[in-house]
């Protein structure tokens, strides 16, 4: 199905019939009026005509009342003039004149040259049409015999008058607006309060006539009430807008977005056509605003916004939902054409946005839904949507349309969430411990506590699967008071039984906000009578990228308190020097994605890069005075080379895989007694 962007003019419709009608006979009219006007003389009417006149144009360039849905003409205040001078001279000498006010503001407007034409043609057929009133009552004004000076006995006509030019009008428009939605429903839309501010223009149109015949140079004075009017609707309908719309970007919100789904769902429904909604959510903006702070990742969006105007038609909605969250209706449309609109944004976003010095490449993943096909509710629209957005981000395909078989995916993530909740209150959440031990001497440095998911359906749940989920799900901090908890209760069973090993705990960025985690740690450690320095908690480096004050205030506080802090997965994220240098740790951990490469067989060039770079990040750890450990150490080539490179620490599947807490407590006593042997021997030697 094409989208339809202009009515066909030409082929038999209601809205050809309505256009071409109103076009043919409007400028018919607009053609008797010049030769009426140029054929009388204008000495009757003189300056209160050219008065009348001149303000009738001026308002036309003011509309009061936006129009109904889609009239964008709406109430304009040169009506009350243009039915004075109706009343005063007759129709010739205000169709030309309304006409010649229409097309002004047309142009001025810049709007199509068949909207030009039909809106002459509009106005000239309404005023000709109230004209008739006039003629019925036996009044017959003209440029050369003006009306007599009005009484309120004339007030009844007038109303006639009135009322005949409201409905020939809203007629006449709703015609031709039947191209976009049906006659009836355009004739109902809004009808009442099209009808109260049409009327309320017309009735100053006596007074207009009133002043015009005693002293027409008092007619400006007019304007005063009449601007006054047309500032608080103005604001009225500013103060709606700022309601409906975003304040960034300007776009509309998602009120705005739902009410606007609702009527694009309405009018398929009716007409059996069918439309897509896009949800468009950007790639790592996340990222760019910690990192570079809320200014840029705001110019970001603003700049997204422009492309994403850009990019679709005029009359497709697009809003933003919320943070980096966007979304388009693409109305009366098939899937192929969503999709083309759907890749004409993402084409959009291939020039690099210029901001502070940086060049940015925006990426966005973008989700589709269909209606009918997918399915026929407002909210199931939006939700289908939003799981194909997931889709499109999770695959890297950068756009996704809606499938059943992968909403089972995010509908087990769901239940994935739900069965988290009932695991970490029934506590079947469990620690798994994995040794890192000294590169120089073999000795042991510590434990790291892992989580473990033991699903008792699914299976092995990976932290990673899970992790993110409580993140995003704002149960993040439950999950690590209960690992805190217990780690911190096995580190005090281990010092109970003489084995001294500091415990290592990851935390999350959601953990690092406020004081939860300090009372947390610190409430723990005196609980149980532990020295401070044995806890450990590890921070991953993409998390510390940002400059976050209140993160530094946490850390620091930490640190003071005697925890030490390790910064896990380093190489991963994007801090700087200084800001690696303002911060507390004490070791940096260097991430197993450099440590695999150092013995990759096939590329011995490779192999010499990855030596490299593990050691520029061993010779940046000791420069800053912390210790470098090695993560994912799985052979011994690899404890040898980084050995040689000057690591001080390792932890891996070559010294240990995470075990559960009995096997761990076996495997620390081994290494006590190995260490003991190995302490006791050195004693013997140096003897
Ligand atoms: P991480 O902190 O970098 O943990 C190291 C990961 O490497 C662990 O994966 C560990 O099992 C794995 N690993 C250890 N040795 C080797 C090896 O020789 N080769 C390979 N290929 N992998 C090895 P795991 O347990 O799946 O944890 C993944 C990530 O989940 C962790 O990365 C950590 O960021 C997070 N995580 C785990 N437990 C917790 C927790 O209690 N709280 C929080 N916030 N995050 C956790
Ligand atoms: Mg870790
Ligand atoms: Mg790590």
């Amino acid at each position: 199905m094409p989208r339809v962007l202009r009515p066909s003019l030409f082929k038999p419709s209601v809205f050809s019939a309505f256009w071409g009608g109103s076009v043919l006979g409007g400028w018919l009219l607009v053609a008797f009026a010049l030769a009426n006007v140029a054929s009388s003389s204008l000495s009757h009417a003189g300056p209160p005509l050219a008065m009348t006149a001149f303000l009738l144009v001026v308002l036309e360039l003011r509309p009061l009342v936006q129009g109904r849905g889609h009239d964008p003409q709406g109430v304009v205040m040169s009506t009350a003039f243009a039915c004075a001078m109706l009343f005063m001279w007759g129709r010739w000498p205000a169709i030309l004149v309304v006409a010649i006010a229409s097309i002004t503001s047309d142009l001025r407007a810049r709007k199509e040259l068949w909207k030009v034409l039909f809106n002459v043609g509009q106005y000239s057929l309404s005023v000709a049409a109230a004209s008739l009133v006039i003629d019925a009552v036996g009044l017959v004004p003209t440029l050369d015999h003006p009306l007599r000076a009005v009484t309120g006995r004339d007030l009844p006509w007038m109303i006639a008058v009135w009322i005949v030019y409201f409905l020939v009008n809203d007629l006449l428009v709703s015609g031709a607006l039947s191209w976009i939605d049906s006659f009836w429903a355009n004739l109902q839309d809004d009808f009442v309060h099209y009808a109260i501010t049409t009327f309320s223009v017309l009735a100053l149109s006596p007074l207009v006539v009133l002043v015009a015949q005693s002293a027409w140079i008092l007619l400006p004075l007019l304007l005063i009430p009449l601007l006054l009017v047309y500032r608080t609707a103005q604001m009225s309908l500013e103060k709606e807008h700022q309601a409906g719309h975003d304040p960034l970007t300007g776009l509309p919100n998602r009120t705005r977005l739902q009410a606007a789904l609702a009527a694009v769902l309405t009018k398929s429904r009716r007409d059996g056509t069918s439309f897509g909604l896009l949800l468009i959510d950007l790639d790592h903006f996340k990222e760019v605003n910690d990192t570079l702070g809320h200014h840029v990742g705001d110019q970001l969006l603003i700049h997204f916004a422009e492309r994403l105007t850009a990019s679709v038609r005029e009359d497709d909605t697009v809003a933003r939902l919320g943070g980096d969250e966007f979304a388009v209706i693409v109305p009366n449309a098939d899937h192929e054409s969503v999709l083309s609109v759907a890749e004409r944004i993402r084409s959009s976003l291939l020039d690099p946005v210029a901001l502070e010095g940086m060049m940015f490449e925006i990426e966005a993943s973008i989700g589709v839904a269909m209606h009918p096909h997918h399915g026929d509710k407002l909210d199931d629209l939006l939700r289908l949507a939003d799981v194909a957005m997931y889709v499109a981000k999770e695959s890297r395909s950068g756009v996704a349309t809606y499938s059943a078989r992968r909403d089972r995916n995010s509908a087990n993530r769901l239940g994935l969430l739900g069965e988290l909740r009932q695991a970490l209150d029934d506590g079947d959440l469990e620690l798994h411990y994995q040794p890192k031990l000294s590169l120089h001497d073999s000795s042991l440095l510590g434990v790291e506590a892992l989580i473990r998911w033991d699903h008792p359906q699914r299976g092995f749940v990976p932290p990673d699967e899970f992790i993110p989920l409580a993140e995003r799900s704002g149960i993040m901090h439950l999950l690590t008071d209960h690992v805190i908890t217990m780690a911190l209760a096995q580190l005090a069973a281990w010092r109970d039984i003489g084995l001294h090993v500091p415990v290592a705990v990851n935390v999350s960025v959601t953990d690092l906000v406020g004081h939860r985690l300090i009372n947390l740690v610190g409430d723990g450690l005196r609980a149980h009578g532990l020295p401070p320095g044995m806890f450990q908690l590890e921070i991953t480096e993409r998390i510390v990228s940002s400059d976050a004050d209140d993160l530094n205030a946490v850390l620091n506080k930490l640190h003071e308190m005697g925890v030490t802090l390790s910064l896990d997965d380093f190489g991963t994220g994007y801090s700087s020097l200084l800001r690696l240098q303002s911060l507390p740790v004490d070791e940096l951990k260097i991430d197993r994605a450099f440590v695999s490469p150092l013995t990759e067989k096939l590329n011995q060039a490779s192999v010499k890069e990855a030596c490299g770079i593990v050691r520029a990040a061993i010779d940046l750890a000791h420069a800053l005075g912390l210790p470098a450990i090695a993560e994912g150490v799985e052979t011994a080539e690899e404890w040898d080379i980084l050995r040689s490179l000057g690591c001080d620490g390792a932890q891996g599947w070559h010294i240990a895989a995470p075990m559960p807490a009995d096997k761990a407590t076996k495997w620390l006593r081994d290494c006590s007694v190995r260490n003991a042997v190995v302490e006791a021997t050195r004693v013997v030697e140096s003897a």
